[in-house]
């Protein structure tokens, strides 16, 4: 059978890209190599517990792109519960993400020193980026390398680096970070050649704003946005074929007719490839050198999480939102998933689970992310009865300096991609979302969608 659309690969940019063509009309392959959809945005049971595929708050919840798309194309949308709040902690205590100047002002985990010289820096750099003078290719580290800080403060920059693009200061540019903490807005029109533009509100900001406001948990967990799109499916219009991997495009004079798996092969003069970027130069001699390059400067991070099933419900970890561990060992990123909702984990128990980048081996730094987890949390070590670890590729790339992004449309006709390695903009579905918001605006510019 010939299919209207073709759709490699079904996390949450090619699920979204079958769920908008299939309520355009169109007849929809999906073809995913795992032997389930959802990629790295799934929710399952281990033992008597949920666990998510890693740690998900999702961003722009109000007013981004998966909003518009559940506007759009959802007849289930997901229950979302308001994030809570980001927080430090320290050996001797939580403390909320300083977001405002006001808070900068009283946030005593870093030296008084360093702070008034981030505090002035953040100011500076927001108000140069109304007139135009961020540049888009300075990483963290040399944006902020003039400045004395303590060992303390250059860690705290560099775990926050590393949680925003996946990479450390030196790699992390430094528009990334502001973004990431909305002192500048996601929006395409910021970028005017190498240069960063922020509005004039964004100052406001720096002054009254709680940047974790816009974020949100699913209340079924991570996987209920996975589980809703595919609800959403038009009865017939959607094929999903798990454990098939495609293995190559089938081109015909420069054009994508259809794709070839180790099953089968499919036509269709319309592909939406949401595979890893720098795999697809592999499934066709006909990528131009350029569109190599291009993929081919994308870098990836891998992460480890750690759930925690813990005996008792931990005071340590009675917040809402998430915790950051920068002071030694492994820093982390952790948040206890069961304060959303109590089921996920057994009756009167707790389930919290920890995410760190990793750059060694999975056993080592496995073992190196439990120890930080006891020294930043001591009592939680003899109340832990269930561990689950995960590793895996958190964003398809990291936003890193030099990296180029392809956009959504492919050198070749017919082909299109989506995905969080090929859009620049925020992180996560967010950015998952925003990439495929894209490719519907070129379909319907080519006139391919009515
Ligand atoms: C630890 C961790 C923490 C995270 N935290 C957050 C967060 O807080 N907020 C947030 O918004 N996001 C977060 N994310 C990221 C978010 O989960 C991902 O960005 C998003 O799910 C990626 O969707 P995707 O469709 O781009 O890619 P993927 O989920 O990677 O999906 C790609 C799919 O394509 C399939 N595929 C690849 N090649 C082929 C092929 N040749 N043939 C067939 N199938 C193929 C793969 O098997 C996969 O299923 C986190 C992820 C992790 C792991």
């Amino acid at each position: 059978m010939d299919y209207e659309a073709i759709v490699v690969g079904a996390g949450v940019s090619g699920l979204l890209s079958a769920l908008a063509l299939s309520k355009e009309g169109k007849n929809v392959l999906v073809l995913e190599r795992d032997g389930e959809v959802g990629g790295n945005l799934r929710t399952y049971e281990v033992d008597g517990w949920w666990v998510d595929t890693g740690l998900h708050a999702i961003t722009h919840v109000d007013d981004g792109p998966l909003t518009k798309l559940m506007d759009d194309y959802f007849d289930v949308i997901p229950r979302f519960l308001p994030y809570g709040n980001y927080h430090i902690r320290t050996r001797e205590k939580l403390v909320v993400f300083p977001w405002t100047m006001q808070a900068w002002v009283n946030f005593d985990v870093l030296p008084q020193n360093d702070r008034f010289q981030l505090m002035s820096i953040l100011g500076a750099s927001v108000a140069s980026s109304i007139f135009g003078s961020v540049d888009k290719n300075q990483s963290v580290y040399d944006f902020l390398k003039n400045n004395r800080f303590s060992d303390k403060t250059w860690r705290f920059i560099d775990t926050f680096s590393y949680f925003m693009s996946g990479k450390n200061m030196r790699k992390t540019p430094v528009w990334r970070l502001m973004k990431g903490a909305r002192y500048i807005q996601e929006n395409e029109s910021e970028f005017i050649g190498d240069k960063v533009v922020g509005g004039i509100a964004n100052v406001a900001k720096l002054l009254a704003y709680d940047g974790s406001y816009h974020q949100a948990y699913p209340k079924l967990g991570a996987g209920a946005v996975t589980d809703c799109i595919v609800r959403s499916f038009p009865k017939g219009k959607v094929t999903v074929k798990t454990s098939e991997e495609v293995k190559a495009l089938d081109c015909r004079d420069g054009k994508v007719v259809g794709v070839e798996t180790d099953n089968d092969s499919y036509a269709s003069d319309l592909t939406v490839y949401s595979g890893y970027m720098r795999d697809l130069p592999g499934l066709s001699g006909e990528f131009d050198e350029d569109f190599r390059e291009s993929v081919g400067s994308l870098e990836q991070s891998t992460s480890i999480t750690v759930w925690l099933g813990l005996d008792e419900v931990l005071p340590e970890f009675d917040y809402m939102g998430a915790e950051v561990w920068f002071e030694e060992g492994k820093s982390y990123w952790g948040m206890s998933t069961s304060r959303y909702n109590q089921s996920f984990a057994p009756e009167g128990k707790q389930l919290v689970g920890f995410t760190a980048i990793i750059e060694g081996g999975r056993e080592s730094e496995e073992k190196a992310l439990i120890e930080s987890i006891y020294t930043a949390v001591p009592s939680a070590e003899d109340h832990v009865e269930f561990r689950h670890a995960q590793v895996t590729i958190p964003e398809k790339a990291a936003i890193t300096v030099g990296s180029r992004f392809p956009g959504q449309k492919a050198p070749l006709d017919g082909l299109y991609l989506v995905g969080t390695d090929t859009d620049i903009r925020s992180m996560g579905v967010t950015r998952a979302a925003f990439s495929v918001v894209e490719m519907l605006k070129i379909l319907k510019g080519e006139g391919r969608l009515t």
